[in-house]
């Protein structure tokens, strides 16, 4: 079987990876307003950092060259420039429902490599994309149960900005 798709989805999940960490990065400084929110995405930065890492020893490990896949160019530029209208005052909401459509492709990318590196006996990359995307699914999981009520915070507190200025 054909190695090549699996060698080019593992690049191009590089590449998600390190877009993720800039989005999640630039997102973070912005809601110091929704300390929990704040934490759980600091939590992830940090999961999003060692996903790059592991993906990186996968493709040493498939004789990938990891230096080429450094750069990341603008693959994801349609999540960028969600993301990058945060400074909308609604971005709170705008951001959240970016990321939680983010973290949903992470998980049919990562579920497609899996299915690659079982078909072609690459135990250990599917063990270490099965261990990834178990985060995924969790910072998705998470967003599901926050989205909502972020939403209602940001729309009770601008509600109470607006009474404000009218007095
Ligand atoms: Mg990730
Ligand atoms: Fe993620």
């Amino acid at each position: 079987m054909e190695r090549k798709y699996l060698i080019s989805w593992l690049r191009d999940a590089h590449a998600m990876e390190k877009q993720a960490e800039n989005m999640l990065k630039a997102q973070a400084k912005r809601i110091e307003s929704y300390p929990h929110l704040q934490k759980r995405i600091e939590q992830h930065i940090e999961e999003t950092q060692h996903q790059a890492e592991k993906l990186e020893r996968c493709m040493s490990s498939l004789d990938i060259d990891v230096s080429s896949v450094k750069d990341v160019g603008a693959k994801l530029a349609a999540f960028g420039q969600a993301m990058s209208g945060m400074m909308a005052d609604d971005e709170i909401v705008k951001s959240g429902i970016a990321s939680y459509a983010f973290e949903h492709f992470e998980i049919a990318s990562y579920k497609a490599i899996i299915q690659a590196a079982e078909l072609l006996s690459e135990h250990e990359v599917a063990k270490v994309c099965k261990d990834i995307l178990k985060e995924e699914e969790a910072m998705a999981a998470w967003l599901d149960e926050h989205l909502g009520n972020t939403t209602q915070e940001f729309l009770k507190r601008s509600d109470e900005e607006g009474l404000r200025a009218k007095t």
